[in-house]
Parts: C-alpha cells; structure tokens; sequence
C-alpha cells in the first residue's frame, strides 16, 4: 500500500492554534465572522457550505449564510454582494460556485473586496502568487491547502518534476505559480495537451484536478514506483464520492497519495478558515 496523505493530522494539529487566534480576536471585541453568498440549491455547494460552517463554528468563529433565489438579477445580485463588501461585522466572504447563467458573465473574482477576499482570487492577491512575495497571504485555498500538505509530509519540490493536470484559475493555474515558487518544475497539462501520459510518467508528483472519475490510471504513471499523487477531484461514481485517479488500479505503483475524501477536500477548508483569521487580524 502507497503512503496515504490524509488531511486528518494535519488538521488536528492546526485547530488548537486556529482556536487560539479566534479567542484572541474575540476577547478583544471582534467576532471574526465569515459570509458566504450562495445561489440557488446547488447540492454540491450546499454540502461543502456546510463543511465550511462547521470548521468555522468548531474554532469559534461566526459564519453567515446568505441564500440568493437561483433567477436573481444582476442588479440585484451586486446589491447582495455590496452588503457584504460594506458590513463591518462580517471579515471574511466568498462566493460559492457555481453561479447560474445570468451571473457567469460577470468577473467573480473581482466581486469581494480584496481585504475581506478570503478565496484568494482578486487580482490584488493573486498577485503575490505570480511575484512569489508573500504580503496578505491571501492565497487560493485548494493549492494553499496542497502546499501546506507536501509541507507537512516533508515532500519537497525543489528540483521536482510536477505534472499538473487542469489549469483553472482556482486550482491549476496558481498551484503551477506556488510550485515554481519552490523550485519544481512544473508542466501545466489541460484538454489539449498532446501524449499526456508521457508527461505523467517523467513527473515526480502528479496533481490530478480534471473534474473527471478515475482518469488517472496505471498508464499514466512511471515503473519505478516512486511517484507522489495529488487527487484534487471531487466526483459522483455509483453513488460515492470518488477521485480523478483510480485509486484502485495505481495503489501497488506508487509511493503516496491522497485519499478522497479525506485529502485535498478539508485542507481546502482549514485555508479557508486560516485566510478569514488573516483577514480579521488585518483590519
Ligand atoms: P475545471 O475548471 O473544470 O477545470 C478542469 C481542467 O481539467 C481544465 O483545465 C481542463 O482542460 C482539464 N481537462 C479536462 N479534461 C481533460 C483531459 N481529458 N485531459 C487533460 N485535461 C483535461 O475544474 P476545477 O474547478 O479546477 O476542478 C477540478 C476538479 O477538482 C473537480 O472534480 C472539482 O470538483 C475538484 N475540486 C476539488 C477541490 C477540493 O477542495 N478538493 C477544490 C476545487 C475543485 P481545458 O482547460 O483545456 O478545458
């Protein structure tokens, strides 16, 4: 059996601290307190709302739910999100995606304003991601979440060879920028890309964020064995969650991966929480 990378440990070890902080804020007079703006009845969204309350809650922290009717306006939308952007109680905020189609034009991650941004997409905080200079530490919370479990399993990436799979802005994209930060380099793969499979196969670690069940398998990975396997994806399979990578068929080939659930997915979470302390304390 390959090392399993659990979140679990590392989220016993960050709570007390995370604890800690918020009683701080809170003996001071400030109830960091964070909003998320959801529309409509998504299930997905609806389940991993309800993670981010309970961590939220577990550590002290307030969480405001705000539930907009899925045929929402633009206008009135904007108006939502400018409630939140000018309510002083509330420090923290996302979005949830995703959005229905009336809203997807627009640039969401403009929407939040940059020091309640706890999701780390505006274009002020993504910044430190591209220059490497740490300054908010307002960082995407999937690839801040992953960083922090290579970091705890003493995973280092300088000198690595990584294969990322999927360049969305939320996951790939910043991830790839984090790791060339350490010194790996890093092959950004997508829909397009030619022989992925020969590209996985000379990486060192593989992050697999596709969005597809079980795409990743025995082909895609190199004989020596001693590869390290992100799996970012979340899926429905024959009514369980399941990973991009078929955990079953690579398990004998490899040196470590993350489970799902149980991986990437509450280290998402635990960032998310870190970066509303951040931005509580900043203010
Ligand atoms: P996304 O925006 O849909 O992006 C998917 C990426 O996969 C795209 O870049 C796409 O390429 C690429 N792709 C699709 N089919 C491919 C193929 N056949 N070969 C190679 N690349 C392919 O997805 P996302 O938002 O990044 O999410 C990815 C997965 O991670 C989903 O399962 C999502 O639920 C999960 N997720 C989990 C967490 C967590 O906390 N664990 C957080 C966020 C997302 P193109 O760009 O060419 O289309």
């Amino acid at each position: 059996m390959p090392q399993l990378l659990k979140a679990e440990s590392i989220i016993d070890k960050k709570l007390p601290e995370l604890t800690k902080r918020c009683a701080k804020l809170k003996k001071a007079g400030i109830k960091p307190t964070m909003a998320v703006i959801q529309v409509g009845n998504n299930a997905a969204s609806s389940s991993y709302i309800k993670n981010k309350k309970k961590l939220c809650e577990q550590i002290g922290a307030t969480f405001v739910h705000s539930q907009l009717p899925e045929k929402i306006s633009v206008k009135k939308f904007l108006a939502e999100v400018k409630k939140i952007n000018t309510n002083k109680k509330i420090h923290g905020a996302i979005i949830q995606l995703p959005l229905p189609k009336q809203l997807q034009k627009l640039a969401i991650e403009e929407l939040i304003s940059p020091e309640k941004d706890i999701d780390g997409f505006h274009p002020q905080n993504i910044y430190q991601v591209f220059s490497g200079k740490p300054s908010t530490g307002l960082i995407p919370c999937t690839p801040k979440g992953i960083m922090q479990l290579l970091a705890h399993y003493e995973i280092s990436l300088a000198q690595k060879n990584v294969a990322i799979i999927g360049r969305s802005l939320i996951v790939g994209k910043p991830l790839a920028l984090l790791m060339t930060n350490q010194d790996a380099t890093v092959t950004l793969c997508h829909s397009k890309t030619k022989d992925l499979a020969h590209i996985t196969q000379q990486a060192d670690i593989i992050v697999a964020a596709i969005g597809r069940a079980k795409f990743i398998n025995i082909n895609h990975l190199s004989p020596n064995k001693n590869q390290v396997l992100i799996d970012v994806g979340i899926n429905k399979f024959e009514n369980a969650l399941c990973g991009d990578i078929d955990f079953e068929a690579v398990k004998n080939n490899i040196a470590a991966i993350t489970p799902v659930p149980g991986g990437v997915g509450p280290l998402t979470v635990l960032s998310l929480i870190e970066n509303l302390l951040l931005t509580t304390e900043n203010k």
